[in-house]
């Protein structure tokens, strides 16, 4: 991210890896596998569900970190932040900052919109109290690539579901990201 933000050069073809919500098989599943691969990633979490059935415990997330895990926040709740009043949406997003906060003794730049459509799941308003609350940049989950012409508060990216590995390879590579397949994918509602 500060990379692309520097306008930095970046190697073609480079990725980052997120996950949303904070289960616990990122704990004890993906992480095993990134880090034999040296892959970092990023984890963005629904605070309020830390130490609960199936998420993420404090003692996990902590050691991730001491590991170069990032972790970002991704609201107290997970509540779609466009239904709610400024102060709700604005004791979600830095509620998720500060509970991480606590945990990583550092501070916590990332943040991820719940459900993450612009205009149905957040507004302008919300990136806007996003920023307020001290994140310099946020992620959507509208399909897509970033560059540093990206704006730093709703930024794409690439959902991988469980798919067929050359679906994967194939998603990965970003030729479904270019404006004819993307124009094709909206009016076939893929
Ligand atoms: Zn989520």
């Amino acid at each position: 991210m500060d990379e692309c933000r520097h306008r930095t050069q970046l190697e073609d073809d480079t990725i980052a890896i997120t996950f949303d919500d904070g289960y616990k098989d990122n704990y004890t599943h993906a992480y095993p596998i990134l880090k034999k691969y040296h892959a970092p990633f990023t984890i963005f979490v629904s605070t309020g569900y830390i130490d609960t059935t199936n998420m993420l415990t404090k003692e996990e997330i902590a050691a991730m970190h001491k590991d170069k895990i990032t972790f970002g926040g991704h609201t107290v709740t997970h509540k779609v932040l466009s239904g709610l009043n400024r102060e709700a949406a604005t004791s979600e997003i830095s509620g998720s900052k500060s509970a991480l906060e606590q945990i990583l003794k550092e501070n916590v730049k990332y943040f991820a919109y719940p459900y993450g459509k612009k205009g149905r799941d957040f507004t302008n308003e919300t990136m806007q109290i996003v920023k307020e609350c001290g994140f310099t940049a946020a992620f959507s989950t509208k399909n897509g690539c970033i560059d540093s012409n990206s704006n730093y508060f709703a930024l794409n990216r690439i959902g991988i579901r469980n798919v067929p590995l050359f679906v994967f390879k194939s998603r990965l590579s970003g030729i479904f990201e270019n404006k004819f397949i993307t124009l094709l994918r909206v009016i076939l509602g893929l």
